[in-house]
């Protein structure tokens, strides 16, 4: 139940890869014989798969390592392409931190970043990107949906407002493709990050859509060698995972319809079911403008911390597998205004393709039980008492 995570490779996807690891071995820039002809094609078949799940052209699909790199390479791309005309870069600060830390790299550089903040439902105001943007502004950076709170960002309206603004705009919609629908131009997106491995692909494979058409996107490679890719990405293409890549995303668009109502339904259950057994419980971030399978919650008196060690048969996480291990409360669930206690109190729970009814169940009464054994044993917390509010109402 930690989907934010990674997702299992799908064992149809992993069926369409194996042949490439072997008897297609080839390499898709030979042009002198058939292995190389066969890996092409293949390549090219996984870039329709992942362009028509979004909504874009095939030529606008540049394969990655991963959305670390694709995030990078946007940020960073873009800033190096459009340096002539401002050094201004608009962000949120629950940007993964892929992002963050790319706008820091620039800042060093004296670019200049504007970290957004969110309101309580953790999403973003499209009047303050409107706002933020000044002469010098290149670029704007927001995620679709978020990898904790699972709050989807009003993407359509920030859209609307770079493009008639003149500045370009990325989007880490990592979490979004695949669960929900995403369409680049519906969106007016310019450039988006995504990874197989959040979608049922496997790890180590990526792609960043650059728009080519109304605007053609100027993008300055950040890996440079042998011109693979139109010379935006070099390296010999990864065939076998780009191959699964294109599969993921070609069952995520069959599927999608019927597996987002399965899951949201999954979920809805989970969240009652922890409410019927636990007095005070918090969901984090806005309910309706949600991933269908993302539940963050806290639970007042205990940590998550506590919580996620004593079940240790249910995978899920008291934030990002990243900043998870650190004592450090979630930089996201704070930004919510959300005290440090209660934000460390926080799970997070990523449900997926893989998992069923028996197996929510199951995590409703383990779970459940442990958040009260815990509250029992805490020298703080007195279930219904002014202690337990003035504890989560804190700052
Ligand atoms: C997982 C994740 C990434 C990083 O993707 P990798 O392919 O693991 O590098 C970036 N952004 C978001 C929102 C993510 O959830």
């Amino acid at each position: 139940m930690d989907c934010h995570a990674t997702t299992p490779t799908d064992s149809r996807v992993f069926k369409a890869m194996v042949p490439y690891f072997t008897e297609r071995f080839g390499n898709p820039s030979s042009r002198t014989h058939r292995f190389g002809w066969e890996a092409e094609k293949a390549v090219d078949r996984a870039r329709h798969h992942i362009a028509d799940l979004i909504g874009a052209r095939a030529k606008e699909i540049v394969f990655t390592s991963g959305a670390t790199e694709s995030d990078n390479h946007a940020i960073k791309g873009v800033a190096e392409a459009y340096c002539d005309r401002g050094n201004h870069i608009i962000t949120s600060v629950i940007e993964h931190r892929a992002v963050l830390a790319s706008c820091r790299r620039l800042e060093k550089r004296g670019f200049k970043i504007t970290c957004l903040t969110v309101g309580k439902d953790g999403r973003i105001d499209p009047n303050d990107v409107r706002r933020a943007i000044t002469s010098e502004t290149i670029l704007i950076s927001i995620m679709t949906a978020n990898s904790e709170i699972g709050v989807i960002q009003p993407i359509a309206e920030i859209g609307r407002i770079a493009k008639k603004e003149g500045v370009l705009f990325h989007t880490d919609a990592v979490q979004a493709v695949g669960r929900v629908p995403f369409d680049v131009e519906e969106l007016s997106v310019d450039l988006a990050s995504i990874t197989a491995h959040k979608m049922y692909g496997p790890k180590g494979v990526g792609a960043l859509y650059v728009r080519r058409k109304r605007p053609s996107i100027r993008l300055t490679p950040i890996i440079d060698g042998g011109e693979q890719q139109n010379g935006l990405r070099s390296g010999t293409l990864n065939v076998p995972s780009i191959v699964g890549f294109g599969e993921a995303a070609r069952l995520c668009l069959d599927e999608m319809f019927a597996e987002q109502k399965r899951v949201r339904s999954l979920r809805d259950h989970l969240l009652d079911g922890l409410r019927r057994n636990i007095s005070d419980l918090r969901v984090n971030g806005s309910m309706c403008h949600r991933l269908p399978n993302n539940l963050n919650v806290s639970f007042p008196g205990i940590t998550g911390e506590s919580l996620v060690m004593g079940v240790s048969d249910i995978a899920m996480s008291t934030g990002s597998a990243c900043t998870s291990g650190s004592n450090e409360p979630s930089y996201v669930l704070t930004a919510l205004g959300i005290s440090r206690e209660l934000a460390r109190a926080s799970i997070r729970l990523g449900l997926g393709r893989f998992n069923d009814i028996e197996q929510v169940n199951y995590a409703i009464r383990i779970i459940s039980r442990a958040v009260n054994r815990l509250r029992e044993l805490s020298p703080v917390y007195e279930s219904g008492s002014v202690g337990a509010n003035s504890l989560s109402r804190e700052g």
